[in-house]
């Protein structure tokens, strides 16, 4: 599976600290990563992650790209509900992406973790391409 990992600054431990609890999950996938969250996870894990720009400097829309072309299948997007974000335009775009293309989405721990743990076991059938 091709996987998004993307957190806002103030949930960056959460996602974090989600990298290290689902490692063995996460490490036979190829993963993506706005820059600063996978320096981050990177450098905590040894994770190995692809890594896009930050996300203010176009790196949701570039992962936003990557799902318009049927090239992700799960996004993990660690978002945070109470600060206002100077890339808003870039993050709605990359959710409403999701939706468009029916890519599994979550948007806090509490998700992230129920698709962690169906990854785990293997329930999440990747998504057909219908370009
Ligand atoms: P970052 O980007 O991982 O580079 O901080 C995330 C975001 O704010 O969209």
């Amino acid at each position: 599976m091709r996987i998004a990992l993307i957190s806002h600054d103030k949930k960056k431990s959460e996602m974090v600290k989600l990298a290290i609890k689902y490692k063995e999950v996460l490490a036979p996938h190829t993963l993506y990563a706005t820059g600063t969250t996978g320096t981050l996870i990177m450098g905590e894990t040894g994770l190995n992650i692809n890594r896009k720009k930050s996300g203010p400097l176009g790196g949701d829309q570039q992962l936003g790209s990557m799902i318009a072309c049927g090239e992700l299948d799960l996004v993990i997007f660690l978002r945070d509900p109470l600060t206002s974000q100077p890339h808003e335009p870039d993050i709605s775009a990359l959710l409403r992406l999701c939706d468009v293309r029916n890519i599994p989405l979550a948007t806090n721990l509490a998700g992230a973790e129920i698709m962690l743990n169906a990854l785990k076991e293997e329930r999440i059938p990747t998504a057909k391409s219908d370009d």
